[in-house]
């Protein structure tokens, strides 16, 4: 699948194949979208779609806004980056990023205020170990609030083209990140399983990777170093080993709740805000099962779900 959406972005921009720097423009050379001017606009925006999807939601971000737990806009010297921090204590997260007015901003705001309900979810547990979330758990509740508020992006465009697109971009990101992952984990393994390889074994390992996952459109020549050394971006690889896959859990997870809401919205909210309560007080798969997924990441299951997503990118493109 992400093959064909390769090959359709180079055939698009007219190419058999692309230059590095132009995997990720918009093929048709549209401007990029602007779906917010600051971050007050951006958060009140986000804050009227999350009462839309559950009225809990929006007051999780009125009482952070109130309590001045929110640092959103980008400005000169400010460190990069976006989180949401939980603060055990107080049991009112805080939510810092550098929004710049982009789409992927949207996305990160609201992802990140999936974060912030899991946090306030979960704050009245015993234990600070039991609101400590591992990233299987942690990330499905932000990556299924991204694709649960979907469906009300409408609040941030004004036109559906512009809305389109910016669908169309989330769902082709769910896709191509899986490859990704897969790559990555895939090299620690290698790496760990191989600790006495050199340097050149690492790279030959690294390009048939490349061959397997990478894109096939992108022309290299003249930046082989760049393509050899593309780990390095992976951060995981170095300061987290091993941290990697339960990014590719939490995503399909979070299709499998977003795929429940489109079949019964009001069960499948339900169903989540249940999991999330749980904080960590339960084993992953039984907060799975809470939110009403399966965990199960056999070919079948990926499959099922990557149609799925196919199927909605089809309705949007
Ligand atoms: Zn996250």
């Amino acid at each position: 699948m992400v093959r064909k959406i390769q090959k359709e972005h180079a055939t698009k921009m007219g190419k058999e194949l692309i230059n590095p720097w132009d995997s990720e423009i918009d093929p048709d050379g549209k401007e990029p979208l602007v779906p917010f001017q600051d971050g007050k606009e951006l958060l009140n925006t986000t804050k009227s779609i999350f009462k839309d999807i559950d009225p809990f939601f929006g007051d999780c971000l009125q009482t952070m806004d109130e309590m001045k737990h929110l640092d959103l806009d980008s400005k000169a010297g400010k460190a990069p980056g976006g989180y949401n921090y939980p603060l055990y204590e107080i049991g009112v997260p805080f939510i810092f990023m550098n929004a710049a007015g982009a789409q992927r901003d949207v996305a990160t705001m609201i992802h990140e205020g999936g974060h912030a309900v899991h946090s306030f979810l979960s704050r009245d547990l015993d234990l600070t170990s039991f609101k400590n979330l591992p990233s299987e758990v942690a990330e499905l509740a932000s990556m299924s609030m991204e694709l649960l508020s979907m469906e009300k992006w409408d609040a941030f465009y004004d036109n559906d083209d512009e809305l389109n697109r910016a669908k169309k971009e989330q769902l082709v990101g769910i896709l191509k990140v899986l490859p990704w992952i897969a790559t990555i984990d895939a090299f620690q393994h290698w790496i760990y399983e191989n600790p006495m390889h050199t340097r050149e074994e690492r790279k030959t390992y690294w390009a048939t990777l490349q061959e397997n996952y990478g894109n096939p459109f992108v022309d290299w020549s003249g930046y082989e170093e760049s393509r050899t050394y593309a780990w390095h971006r992976q951060l995981h690889l170095f300061e987290v080993p091993f941290y990697y896959i339960e990014y590719g859990i939490s995503q399909l997870g979070a299709i499998g709740v977003w795929k429940n809401a489109l079949q019964d919205k009001e069960k499948a909210i339900a169903d989540y805000k249940a999991a999330l309560t749980l904080g960590y007080t339960k084993d992953i798969p039984t907060i799975y099962k809470t939110a009403n997924l399966k965990f199960d990441f056999s070919s079948k299951t990926v499959q099922s779900l990557a149609q799925f997503v196919q199927k909605e990118l089809k309705s949007v493109s």
